[in-house]
This record gives structure tokens, C-alpha cells and sequence, in this order.
């Protein structure tokens, strides 16, 4: 028989997504300039620097990678926060692979952290602040990549419903996300879920719902214990699949997955096997390219959010 399920490529994405970027950088009238920092030997990091090094000068902007001792790391980012020059900082974790981490992740200035994961950033975006600069709101908050690139390939997939209002275009989905890690997997399931949708998120100790309520009445996602729930009750219900379970001996099983379902896989090794071209409609099998995008266009919005006379 023939398969009728399209497979939509990261490269496609971001492609369509460097369009917009290309042209909000065009209305900058200068260049923005993301400094990278690696302290570590780790060959995937490394090699996510070279990718973040070649996609930024392709595309305008400008990359400085800073090789450091990762006993000075912390320091140097401080520097780089009070540095007029520097628009953007990435730090390529993991740099001590302890709690350590976590330390230098909140030395990031707020206004200079292109993978949002500053501790005002990440507390905007779960409590469904999407302004840095309430009530005006000219200054959008910044989002944590990962997640936000699988929204924007979501948005892409016209998941998302522009006849709904802003923040409510997800209302009515369902959406199991496997993978609860405070990265990726929790901030994409409260991301969603404010968006409006019902999301089950899935984690080795269990399942639990992320969730405006009925009518979407409340302002932002609530989360409770699904008692008993398994991959089968959320499969069996969900329009889109995400799943991002490290390792390459996890597979989501294919017979409970909908008929028709959006599958997208962020796992850098394959979540799915190749039998979900079977049963699902679209499938996204990888989406690193478009991580880097959203670096760009995050790095655009903080150079854009900086006051005139803070560049001169
Ligand atoms: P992590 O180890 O912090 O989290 C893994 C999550 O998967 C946890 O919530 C865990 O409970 C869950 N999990 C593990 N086994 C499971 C199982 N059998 N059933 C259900 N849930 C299970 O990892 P992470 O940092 O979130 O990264 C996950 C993957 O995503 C990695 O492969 C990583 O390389 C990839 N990743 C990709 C991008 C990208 O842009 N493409 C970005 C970040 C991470």
C-alpha cells in the first residue's frame, strides 16, 4: 500500500523561518553580534558551536567563540554582560555537569541571554508573561529555543489556528509531549498548554496534564497528577506526538499512536521507528536546524530591545 504521510524536514522549517529573520534583520540597520562561550571538551558541543558559528555568519550576523578555562567562565560572562559590543551570549553546556551549571546559566544577563533560560525569563514564560515591558508590551519576553522552535514547527504544520486569538490558537488540541526535563520537555508542555491546548506530559515517573480548564478560563496553565495514565491513554487521544527521550533504545509505539496524529521527534537519536510513516499524517524526524534559527531570531530581538543610545 501506499504511504500517504509527509515527512516535513527541519531544513524546510528553517528555511521558511530565515525568511522573516532575514528581513527583521534588514530593519535593524546593524549588525548583531552573539558571543559564544565553550569551556568544555564535549565533541557535541563543540560541534554545536561550529553549527551556531557558520548558520549566524551565513545569514549577517556576526559570531566571536571564546575557548575558556571553565574556572574563569563565569567571570568572563560577567564581563560580556556589561560589554556595549556584545548583543547575545551562548554558553555551550554541559560545562561542569553539576548543579554548578545551573550557577552560570543565571549569571547570563536577562538582556543579553539568546537561549532564554534566565531566571526572570523562565518565570515569565510559566506564569504566561509574554511582555518584558507590561503594560506597554513593545518588548516580547524571550523564550527558551528548543520549545520555542517546536512551536514555530507547529506553526508551520498550521497546528496553530489564526482565526483564534493570540495566545489561544491551540484550544481544542491534544498534545503528548515525552520528555518532562526542565530544558525542554516541562517549559514546551506550559508553552502549549498557555497557547491553550491540552497537553500530556510525559516522564519516566509518570503523566500529568498541563491545562487552561474548560473555556480556557484560566490565565495560564494548571498541572495535575494523571493517576493511572500511561503512553496509551495519551496516545490514543493526542493530535500531535512530541517526543525527546535521550538514548537510542526508546521507541514510542507506533499501534497506539492516532490514526493521522503530527509526529515530531527532538531526540537527537530516533524516537520513532519508521513505521510511523504508517500512521501518522505529518512527521518531523529531527529539528536541530531550526534551534539554530531560533537562536537568530532570539539574538534579533535583543538587539532590537536595546535602547538607541545604549549602541552608539
Ligand atoms: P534529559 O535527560 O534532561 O531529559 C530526558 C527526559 O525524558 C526526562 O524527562 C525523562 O523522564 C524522560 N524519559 C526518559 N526515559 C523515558 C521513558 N522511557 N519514557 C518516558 N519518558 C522518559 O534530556 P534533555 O536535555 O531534555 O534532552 C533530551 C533529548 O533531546 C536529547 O537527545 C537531546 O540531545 C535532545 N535535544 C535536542 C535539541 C534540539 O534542538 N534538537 C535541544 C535540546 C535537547
Amino acid at each position: 500500500p501506499t504511504v500517504s504521510c509527509k515527512v516535513v524536514l527541519a531544513s524546510a522549517i528553517a528555511k521558511a523561518l530565515l525568511v522573516e529573520v532575514t528581513a527583521d534583520l534588514q530593519k535593524l540597520h546593524r549588525i548583531p553580534r552573539l558571543h559564544g562561550y565553550l569551556a568544555n571538551k564535549d565533541p557535541a558541543a563543540r560541534m554545536y558551536a561550529d553549527w551556531t558559528a557558520k548558520t549566524t555568519r551565513e545569514h549577517g550576523f556576526e559570531f566571536t567563540l571564546h575557548e575558556v578555562d571553565r574556572e574563569d567562565l563565569e567571570d568572563q560572562v560577567r564581563v560580556a554582560n556589561t560589554d556595549g559590543d556584545v548583543d547575545g551570549i551562548i554558553v555551550y553546556y554541559p560545562v561542569f555537569d553539576t548543579r554548578r551549571d545551573q550557577t552560570i546559566q543565571w549569571t547570563v544577563s536577562m538582556f543579553k541571554d539568546v537561549e532564554g533560560l534566565s531566571p526572570q525569563l523562565i518565570s515569565n514564560m510559566y506564569q504566561n508573561i509574554r511582555y518584558l515591558d507590561s503594560p506597554n508590551n513593545t518588548q516580547k519576553s524571550i523564550l527558551p529555543c528548543t520549545p520555542l522552535a517546536i512551536i514555530k514547527i507547529l506553526e508551520y504544520l498550521h497546528m496553530y489556528n489564526p482565526i483564534l486569538d493570540y495566545g489561544r490558537r491551540l484550544h481544542g488540541r491534544r498534545i503528548t509531549v515525552i520528555n518532562r526535563s526542565e530544558v525542554v520537555g516541562r517549559p514546551l508542555a506550559a508553552l502549549l498548554a498557555n497557547d491553550g491546548a491540552e497537553v500530556y506530559s510525559v516522564d519516566v515517573t509518570g503523566v500529568q496534564e498541563f491545562s487552561r480548564g474548560s473555556g480556557l478560563t484560566k490565565q495560564k496553565h494548571e498541572v495535575r497528577e494523571m493517576e493511572g495514565w500511561g503512553l496509551e491513554q495519551c496516545l490514543s487521544i493526542s493530535d500531535v506526538v512530541i517526543s525527546g527521550v535521550p538514548g537510542d533504545k526508546y521507541k514510542v509505539p507506533t499501534h497506539l499512536i492516532r490514526e493521522g496524529a503530527v509526529c515530531i521527534n527532538f531526540s537527537s537519536e530516533k524516537n520513532f521507528t519508521p513505521d510511523v510513516k504508517e500512521r501518522a499524517s505529518i512527521y518531523v524526524p529531527a529539528i536541530g536546524k531550526v534551534t539554530i534559527v531560533i537562536l537568530l531570531r532570539n539574538l534579533l530581538r535583543l538587539a532590537s530591545n536595546r535602547p538607541e543610545n545604549d549602541i552608539l
